[in-house]
């Protein structure tokens, strides 16, 4: 029994050594990307229900790895938040995202009402030179407050205390809307919301996805409702069917995101869509 054991446990240390070793080639990868310009930012379009225009954009990061491709945010960045690297790589994020928002107001007059959001992650939130920083890249950028939204998911908010609510206020006192991200995966209460300073929800996208079934239809209801009943404003987001976009119509919800309404686009073809919508 001993041998086998010490023979498990060998396995197991291999095992362990690989992914330890994985971590540290992706690690060195994502540094290296970071300095070398290999992230890019797709811009999804969030639209009006109601009048099928667009309103915003949400940043979304992506990879172009020189050996392995196209790599997804959700391969690097559980790495980037262990690590501390997801610091630098917000940083490059947010600059980016409000430089580009800043440029399509300078070309197109009409890009002038619309927002950006960017997610921010748990590390971010807590690090102790967030406000400072979004503060210089808004003056850099010349890009007002009131454009720009933060996404920060509701399990963050809930396991966040008086310090994370107090950033929160900061933000909001710059005149950044918050959006809490992924809402209704997290079972945050209705009293808890209630203290906190934000603006938007964004209904997670596993319950659009199935809105047909008469469980998911009464949770988006309910959350519509609370959110109304708060005076906070809502997005769908997974919109993938005109039938999902209809029923969300006819619970009044007024913001939508998805494969549907439109994917997520690189700064070019956002330009293309802009420049499409001055000629109507
Ligand atoms: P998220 O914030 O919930 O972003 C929405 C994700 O859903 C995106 O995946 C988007 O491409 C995808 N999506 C949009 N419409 C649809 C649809 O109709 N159907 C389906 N099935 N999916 C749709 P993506 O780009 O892979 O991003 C995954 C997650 O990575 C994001 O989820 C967000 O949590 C995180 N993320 C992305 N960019 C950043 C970033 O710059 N900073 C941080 N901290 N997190 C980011
Ligand atoms: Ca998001
Ligand atoms: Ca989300
Ligand atoms: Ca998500």
């Amino acid at each position: 029994a001993k041998a086998s054991g010490k023979a498990c446990y060998a396995l197991f240390d291999t095992a362990m050594h690989l992914k330890a070793v994985a971590r540290l080639d992706l690690e060195t990868d994502l540094r290296q990307a970071i300095a070398n310009q290999e992230l890019q930012l797709n811009y999804q379009p969030i639209s009006s229900l109601e009048t099928g225009n667009i309103e915003g954009f949400e940043a979304l990061v992506s990879w172009q790895h020189p050996q392995q491709g196209h790599v997804g945010p959700d391969a690097f960045l559980p790495v980037a938040e262990e690590t501390g690297l997801i610091v630098p790589l917000g940083h490059w994020v947010l600059k980016e995202a409000c430089m580009k928002l800043r440029q399509w107001q300078q070309t197109f007059p009409h890009a002038h009402s619309y927002f950006i959001t960017v997610n921010l992650s748990s590390r971010e939130l807590c690090h102790p030179d967030l406000v400072r920083h979004i503060q210089a890249v808004l003056s850099e950028t010349q890009l007002t407050a009131h454009c720009l939204k933060l996404e920060i998911t509701e399990s963050t908010i809930l396991d966040k205390s008086e310090f994370v609510l107090t950033r929160l206020a900061e933000l909001q006192q710059l005149g950044i809307q918050l959006c809490i991200d992924d809402f209704g995966t997290g079972y945050s209460s209705l009293s808890y919301l209630q203290s906190f300073p934000i603006n938007f929800l964004k209904v997670d996208r596993s319950f659009i996805h199935q809105l047909e079934t008469k469980e998911n239809l009464e949770i988006v209801r309910t959350i519509l409702h609370l959110a109304e009943t708060l005076d906070l404003e809502v997005v769908a987001e997974g919109v993938e069917t005109i039938n999902q976009l209809l029923q969300l119509r006819a619970l009044n919800c007024q913001h939508g995101q998805g494969y549907f309404l439109a994917r997520p686009l690189a700064d070019a073809q956002i330009e293309l869509l802009l420049e499409k919508e001055e000629r109507w």
